[in-house]
């Protein structure tokens, strides 16, 4: 899928979950408290990729910045950006996240609302290791977004989906959280075992989780193959060169590797470490004037590493 079918696709999520939120009284009982949309509100929000570029795409990119503060929860902007004063609501309200919707209707059992929502007492409450069943359009949204990684990995920001799930989780997500779980253990055979086990779609994200347990396993020409898989789905994803970049380095395959890590970094130019790598690729290859271009653009995006000054002195 496109990332323009995507962001359509993601628009219909919206619609649907919007005819699956449970209606309380009036068609909107929403007391205008402003609570959801500031500090107070924030654990109740996690915004994922595809909606921080999908708002991106349909507003512009101006508040986004903030937004991202604000979602970061650093505690300097205490009302989110899009919040409009004169008319007391969400400014970006057609394209607004998945988890300001859900607010006042669904919690988890961990979360409170604030005590002037008017929803308060109505809400649907969840266990979080039930997220995924209890909230309609939740296993649909995290399609969604696995599918949109290709486009989005390059950004340096992630949030987390709501929800959870994921590496530092309990294992009660689908097979690939479940693999990501093993793994983060350290349980590598076990993590291949639940992916091989399962009937998840081999899609980009998938393939390139696939290449990280096969590398930790030392299973370096297949965690490759899966990689090179990947890239015919997404060949414009520049996480997915650089890994296969540094595979192909560690299997001494240089030349090729060369090519994946600047194929990333026409992609992706503030990869620091593809820059630094190759740096060291021309420094161990005697083309000192190379070297000294890639490391300095590496300081340049890292001014203090020691190793990379270290290195561009061995110039
Ligand atoms: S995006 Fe809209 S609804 Fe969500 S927190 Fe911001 S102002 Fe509130």
């Amino acid at each position: 899928m496109s990332k323009e079918e995507l962001f359509h696709a993601l628009a219909d999520l919206y619609e649907a979950l919007g005819a699956e939120l449970p209606v309380s009284g009036a068609e909107n009982a929403c007391g205008t408290c402003r609570e959801c949309c500031t500090g107070t509100g924030l654990n109740l929000h996690n915004v994922t990729s595809l909606e921080l570029d999908f708002i991106e795409d349909r507003v512009g990119p101006t508040k986004l910045p903030s937004f991202r503060r604000f979602l970061q929860r650093d505690g300097e902007i205490a009302v989110c950006p899009f919040f409009d004063d004169e008319s007391w609501g969400c400014g970006i309200y057609p394209f607004r996240p998945f988890s300001c919707r859900l607010f006042g209707h669904y919690r988890s059992q961990e979360s409170r609302l604030p005590e002037v929502c008017v929803f308060r007492g109505q809400e649907q409450i969840f266990q979080t290791t039930a997220y995924y069943r209890a909230v309609p359009q939740a296993e649909a949204l995290r399609a969604l977004v696995r599918r949109y990684w290709p486009y989005q990995a390059a950004r340096a920001t992630e949030l987390r989906a709501p929800g959870g799930g994921g590496a530092s989780s309990e294992p009660w997500g689908d097979a690939l959280e479940q693999a990501l779980f093993w793994q983060a253990q350290g349980e590598l055979t076990r993590a291949l075992e639940t992916l091989a086990e399962s009937d998840l779609e081999q899609t980009p994200y998938v393939l390139y989780c696939l290449s990280l347990i096969l590398e930790g396993l030392g299973l370096q020409s297949e965690a490759a193959r899966a990689l090179e898989e990947a890239l015919q789905e997404a060949p414009d994803c520049a996480p997915l060169h650089f890994r296969l970049a540094c595979n192909l380095y560690g299997c001494g395959r240089r030349e090729d590797a060369v090519t994946h890590f600047e194929r990333t970094l026409d992609l992706w130019p503030e990869k620091t470490e593809a820059w630094a790598l190759l740096g060291a690729h021309h420094l161990q290859s005697g083309s000192s004037e190379r070297a000294r271009s890639c490391l300095l653009r590496a300081l340049e995006l890292e001014p203090a590493n020691s190793t990379y000054e270290k290195m561009l002195a061995m110039c």
